[in-house]
């Protein structure tokens, strides 16, 4: 298989684990733009937000709650957060496993670059 979320939802390659269930997996980053860096993904192999459909919406929103219990774990709820997600090339798409880059403990540059 050669996604590497698909590889590290598998545990084929490591990952720093913050969150898991049957359907979400949150991990650190590799490479941190921020303190607090955490992917979160949905264990179903989806390649970008245009890719989702009807069937995901539940996935979708327990991907956000998810992200709240991460805040409030981690420490970060208080003073905020980002969450951003880019979809494909040209917005800085790199893996093509749909993910949500949860982003803090510094303050936010707007707008992105
Ligand atoms: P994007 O550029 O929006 O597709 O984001 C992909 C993110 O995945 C980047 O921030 C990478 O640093 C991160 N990444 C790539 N490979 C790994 C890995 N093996 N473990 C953790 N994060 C990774
Ligand atoms: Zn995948």
């Amino acid at each position: 298989m050669s996604c590497v979320f698909c590889r590290i939802i598998n545990k084929e390659i490591p990952a720093k684990i913050v969150y898991e269930d049957e359907k979400v997996l949150a991990f650190h980053d590799i490479n941190p733009q921020a303190p607090f860096h955490i992917l979160v993904i949905p264990k179903k192999h989806i390649s970008t937000l245009l890719d989702l459909d009807e069937s995901d919406k539940e996935i979708l929103g327990h991907i956000y709650i998810t992200i709240n219990k991460i805040a409030k774990e981690l420490g970060f709820a208080e003073k905020g957060f980002r969450v951003v997600t880019n979809c494909k090339e040209e917005a800085g798409q790199t893996v093509f496993h749909v993910h949500f880059h949860v982003l803090a403990g510094r303050v936010m540059d707007w707008p992105p670059g």
